[in-house]
């Protein structure tokens, strides 16, 4: 089953995929982690919620029906989404035909049945891993995603008959799938689950929870986050469970999808560039300037934030210093929607500084890739990031990150010293207290750089140079695939 000579055969299970359905970083990971797991040889298929938004123009065929419980008949779809990874989808109308998110209506509230919509992903995905599939291709791996895969360990854990091993991944400990615990029963969970040894979290049940217990083992998505999640500090009140299930839990770094994001054939940009001809990166500058309607100049330093707009991502730090960052002079850019308190206080800066602050409020795909290459110096100071996708695309767009010591922003980014540029290492700012202070000596590190053409070229071309691609963590995942069906075959 697991030899080299058959491909491995894992079901990976998430709540998101770009471009179809995405509200963050897991969309790109379980678009791009399929294919390179794919690349090398493994037969991979994803697993996700037949939305509105995958039947859209896609091509789907009918695989197999199966009644579950309360459910009645459950379908299940094979689609071929865009990429090349084939897909599965649960399809079940009345949970998941509706405008909106995956997970909020376009107001932005929680879909009540949250509980139903992902405990259902997670009971066909457990049941697609079994004996009892009705599928005849099984799976040898199940790799369930964040808490809306989290009970597909646990459900195939009290499945009787031969399964599939099972991999939890964290891409943010902090969204935890907590519901009243009698939800467990509901969900077709046995009354033998719901103690600690289980489903029970503080009283109610979790699904993130279930997945750390049931799974034979843990991933996430950064080596320092892997450390982080132990700590009181980091552990969102999991810390005890993976303290307790330390040697079953590994980081290993996301990749970025390079082809998405290629400064040299992104259809986004206003002109292409590579190592070669950074001076192109100009022109990007001018374009995003002009679309944004900051006064056109090359020579001040260009800040952006892109990003989820939450205490997470520390972008009050960015408010707070905000005097002192335009004085140096330099302007800022800001993508992103989220909390509304930080709309509107981005949306006042940029008012009260026309033509040196710019704030686009909402998702744009384009203009994201725009900003990165438009911008000067990317700012991202994350009081945690379990990997981050947008500091990997800053450097390889030639944009410097300025990150806090956090997560994957440590692991990837390399504090700009007289050592580290000596030693060609050197690609952007980390700053690695949490305060206004502390990020802004960062910032004003990076924006005195900047100055400094010759420091400025050799930290774009080392952040450029550097290998953020999906095939090396995508061979970390393979090996731990088959270690662990080498310790279930034993
Ligand atoms: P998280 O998953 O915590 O939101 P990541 O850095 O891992 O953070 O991934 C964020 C992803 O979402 C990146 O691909 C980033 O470009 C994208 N993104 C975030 N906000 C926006 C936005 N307003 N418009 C376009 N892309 C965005």
């Amino acid at each position: 089953m697991s030899t080299s000579a058959v491909p491995l055969k894992v079901l990976f299970v998430t709540s998101e995929i770009f471009p179809l359905v995405k509200t963050g970083g897991l969309a790109d990971v379980s678009a791009a982690l399929p294919a390179a797991l794919r690349a090398l040889g493994a037969d991979v298929r994803v697993l996700l919620p037949a939305y509105p938004a995958l039947l859209k123009g896609t091509a789907v065929k009918w695989v197999a029906a199966h009644g579950l419980f309360e459910f009645g008949e459950v379908r299940v779809l094979s689609a071929n989404l865009p990429g090349d990874v084939p897909a599965l989808l649960v399809d079940y109308p009345p949970l998941y035909q509706r405008e909106g998110g995956p997970y909020q209506d376009r107001h932005g509230h929680d879909w009540h049945d949250n509980a139903l919509r992902f405990g259902l992903l997670s009971r066909v995905a457990a049941l697609l891993a079994s004996g009892q599939s009705p599928l005849s291709w099984r799976p040898d791996v199940l790799h369930c995603n964040d808490w809306q895969a989290g009970l597909a360990p646990a459900h195939l854990h009290y499945l009787p008959g031969p399964k599939a091993v099972t991999v939890m991944t964290v891409h943010n400990l902090a969204y935890q799938g907590v519901f009243p615990l009698d939800t467990a029963l509901k969900l077709g969970l046995p009354p033998a689950s719901l103690g600690m040894d289980g489903v029970e979290y503080y009283g109610e049940m979790s699904f993130l929870k279930a997945g750390l217990h049931y799974a034979d083992q843990i991933t996430t998505v950064s080596p320092t986050y892997a450390e982080e999640i132990q700590t009181d500090h980091l552990g969102f009140g999991m810390q005890g469970l993976l303290r307790q299930r330390k040697a079953r839990l590994a980081g290993i770094l996301n990749g970025i999808d390079c082809h998405a994001w290629n400064p040299e054939a992104d259809p986004h940009l206003a002109a292409p560039y590579g190592l070669k001809d950074l001076k192109a990166k100009g022109e990007n500058k001018r374009a995003l300037q002009e679309r944004m309607g900051l006064e056109v100049d090359p020579k001040v330093p260009l800040l952006a934030v892109i990003s989820r707009l939450t205490h997470q991502k520390g972008q009050d730090l960015i408010l707070a210093a905000a005097r002192e960052l335009l004085a140096m002079p330099a302007q800022l850019v800001l993508l992103g929607s989220g909390d509304k308190h930080l709309e509107q206080a981005f949306l006042g800066l940029a008012s009260a500084h026309p033509g040196q602050v710019a704030a686009h409020i909402g998702y744009n795909e384009g203009l994201a890739h725009l900003a990165e290459a438009g911008a000067d110096i990317f700012l991202m100071p994350s009081r945690f990031e379990p990997c981050g996708l947008n500091q990997m695309y800053s450097m390889h767009y030639g944009t410097p990150p300025v990150v806090f010591a956090t997560g994957g922003l440590a692991d990837t980014v390399v504090d700009c010293t007289p050592a580290t540029l000596a030693a060609g290492t050197a690609t952007g700012f980390v700053f690695d207290a949490m305060s206004e202070e502390a990020f802004l000596a960062a910032a004003r590190r990076a924006v005195t750089a900047f100055q400094d053409k010759k420091t400025w070229k050799q930290l774009q071309e080392n952040g450029m140079k550097a290998d953020f691609s999906w095939e090396h963590s995508g061979a970390r995942y393979l090996d731990l695939y088959r270690r662990l069906l080498a310790e279930q075959e034993r």
